[in-house]
């Protein structure tokens, strides 16, 4: 009996790409119940940064239940959030100058967009939100109106209002000029554009094919923002949390959001965690309970996450992540060399780097080819075409190596295949 297809719904969508049951993981390697092993280029789609089960995150947990420490708490005080706080604060905030005040809402990307959404509107007192093209922030109903991919959108059932997509930076249309139209139409009072309560922007698109804006781009952004009186909220749920080689996706950008979305890592082991960061100007503005959620004490999450912030003390993660992430770009980048006639394309920072097949089929392929040589990863981008490597951090050179060959052999197959 295959419970999953029996009993489980048709949502399934990695189940099927993926199909394998899996039993263990342990750092880059998961193991599925046959004993086959695969190296994980896809990390919980950017959840496990310090990798599956790492000792002294796992420890920490054992300890903290072994020790009967109260699991859940709603937003009541416990000193694992307390232990949480300071370290952030200490670890993070403090060595970047950084001043904001830390909302924890439901334990996903979604919910803490939903937050920064509502209280830009309260803040502002206006509806419209403006979000980018091939920009993913979540999929409840107001996270999914500023999400841009239509097959997602399609699912909603209901018109999705109150957010305005522009060209990101790197699509046609895209770039300072069209800033600069974007900045005509809200000066213009004549134009019929209402101004909006914020913008919304991934640093890096993740789900929406490794699209990397520049500084120049997201500090006229700011401008843009600032001079309109709108909120500038960057979602760093995907690309935060070390994933570039900093913490933040935007250190040395020079911008100051507002508001930032943190999920996805924060929790250090994939233990469920969401985070707002914001500026405490805007934070006065919520009145205590407006925005809730069952799961916002998850302290099996404050604990490990309070772990993962250890790797934030010194460099060593860090400058290993940059390092790891320029052998995974020379590599890709040697592959898009061998079959340059196809146009391949390299894009992305630290560990996420993307080659841009320009195909979703040759990507489903290779995706295929490498489930059945043990190594995954997850397409993205529009149609699929874009293969998005995010191993954790914490990667063994020699896997990562051998992972890269999996994919570059697996290319070569379904290259070779299709010709
Ligand atoms: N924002 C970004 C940038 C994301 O990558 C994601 C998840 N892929 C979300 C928001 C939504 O997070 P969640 O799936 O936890 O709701």
């Amino acid at each position: 009996m295959n419970w999953f297809e029996s009993y489980e719904s048709e949502i399934r969508v990695y189940a099927r790409s993926y199909p394998a049951v899996f039993v263990k993981g342990q750092n880059a390697i998961q193991t599925d119940e046959n004993g086959k092993e695969y190296i994980d280029f896809y990390a919980g789609a950017g959840v496990l940064n310090f990798g599956h089960n790492h000792p002294k995150l796992k420890a920490a947990i054992m300890d903290y239940i072994q020790n009967d420490g109260v699991l859940h708490s709603l937003d009541m005080m416990t000193a694992a959030k307390r232990e949480f706080i300071k370290g952030f604060v200490e670890t993070i905030l403090q060595p970047r100058k950084m001043d904001y005040k830390l909302q924890f809402m439901g334990p996903t990307g979604s919910n803490a967009v939903e937050a920064a959404l509502k209280l830009a509107r309260r803040v502002t007192g206006r509806s419209n939100v403006v979000a980018f093209s091939q920009g993913f922030h979540g999929m409840t109903l107001g996270a999914l109106a500023c999400t841009a991919n239509e097959v997602f959108r399609n699912a909603a059932g209901v018109p999705l209002t109150m957010v305005s997509h522009w060209p990101f930076e790197s699509n046609q249309g895209g770039g300072l000029e069209s800033l600069d139209t974007l900045r005509a139409l809200y000066e213009n009072t004549s134009s019929g554009v209402e101004k909006p309560a914020a913008f919304i922007v991934e640093v890096i698109q993740a789900e929406g094919g490794v699209n990397v804006a520049s500084a120049e781009w997201l500090q006229a952004l700011q401008t843009l923002a600032r001079d309109l009186g709108a909120l500038l909220i960057v979602d760093d749920i995907q690309a935060g949390c070390g994933r570039t080689g900093q913490y933040f996706s935007f250190e040395n950008m020079g911008i100051d959001p507002d508001i930032v979305t943190l999920a996805k890592g924060i929790g250090g082991l994939g233990t469920p965690m969401a985070m707002n960061l914001v500026k405490a100007e805007h934070d006065q503005h919520w009145k205590p309970g407006e925005h809730t959620g069952t799961f916002r004490g998850q302290n099996i999450s404050f604990v490990a996450g309070r772990e993962a912030l250890r790797f934030f003390e010194d460099d060593d993660l860090m400058s290993q992540t940059r390092a790891k992430g320029k052998i995974m770009q020379h590599h890709l980048q040697r592959i898009a060399d061998l079959y340059s006639a196809k146009g391949f394309c390299v894009r992305g920072k630290g560990m996420m780097q993307a080659l841009d097949v320009n195909d979703g089929a040759l990507a489903k392929a290779v995706a295929r080819d490498c489930f059945d040589n043990g190594m995954l990863f997850g397409p993205c981008g529009v149609g699929g075409q874009v293969i998005k490597l995010i191993p954790p951090l914490t990667i063994p050179e020699d896997q990562l190596q051998a992972g890269l060959v999996i994919l570059e052999q697996a290319i070569q197959r379904q290259l070779g295949a299709g010709s």
